[in-house]
């Protein structure tokens, strides 16, 4: 069964925060305010807010790849 990989390109977060008010259970954000993705292999239940987190990061910083 395929599973999603959760990157987060740290280089252009410019900290608006959405991905962890998606679901602050896949994303946090350090001190700076930068994501931190703190599991790159979300569980299925999670999947839909990391999609909706991908499609709300104002700079597409969020990336998902399908994992085997
Ligand atoms: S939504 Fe995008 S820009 Fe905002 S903290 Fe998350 S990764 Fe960074």
């Amino acid at each position: 069964m395929s599973t999603v990989r959760v990157e987060a390109d740290r280089e252009s977060c410019i900290s608006a925060g959405r991905c962890m008010a998606a679901n602050s259970s896949v994303f946090d954000q350090d001190d700076d305010g930068i994501v931190v993705v703190r599991t790159t292999h979300p569980a299925p239940e999670h999947r839909d807010s990391v999609r909706k987190a991908a499609y709300l990061c104002p700079a597409g910083a969020i990336t998902l790849r399908s994992a085997p």
